[in-house]
């Protein structure tokens, strides 16, 4: 079975990572969406809430778990027996940073693999950063987010 996973903050998740995951689910047999619980941020949304909100909206694509994790990925992926990470790229400034990260792994786990998806230019400019700004300041971020994660964060906010 060929699994991989995508990790990140998904502090809130939005349209772009949406579009990631949906391309990865049609390459792989099973995906994995992995939460990484990271203690020296304080993140908006706690790993509860975001698990609940990215499992409502990828509802529609079957092979994929939502999940989360806070060792290390290559560990969590070694004993999950998934063989590949999936990232989302929107810039050379996003190569340069995941480039660094896939060669470290790739070094210490030569049977692990990193693979880039080109993010839809449409999405290029979204991220969970832009997103929380504009929760900040009292703002509409419909266009950015999934339905469902636009009602939460109406709702809580
Ligand atoms: P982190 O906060 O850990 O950097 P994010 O939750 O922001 O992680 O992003 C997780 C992954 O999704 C990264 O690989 C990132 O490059 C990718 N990504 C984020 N936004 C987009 C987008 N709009 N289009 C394509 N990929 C994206």
């Amino acid at each position: 079975m060929k699994r991989a996973i995508c990790p990140g903050s998904f502090d809130p998740v939005t349209l772009g990572h949406i579009d990631i995951f949906q391309r990865a689910s049609h390459i792989f047999d099973e995906v994995y969406i992995g939460v990484f619980n990271n203690i020296r941020k304080k993140p908006l949304l706690s790993v509860e809430e975001r698990i609940d909100l990215l499992a409502q909206a990828t509802d529609h694509l079957d092979n994929i778990k939502v999940i989360s994790f806070d060792g290390l990925l290559a560990d969590y992926m070694i004993k999950e027996d998934i063989q590949v990470i999936v990232r989302g790229l929107r810039s050379v400034t996003d190569y340069e940073y995941e480039q660094g990260q896939a060669q470290i792994i790739k070094a210490m786990h030569p049977e692990l693999d990193t693979m880039f998806l080109l993010g839809k230019p449409e999405y290029n400019s979204f991220s969970s950063s832009v997103v929380r700004e504009i929760i900040r300041f009292g703002g509409n971020c419909s266009k950015l987010v999934p339905h469902n994660v636009y009602r939460y964060l109406k709702s809580r906010i």
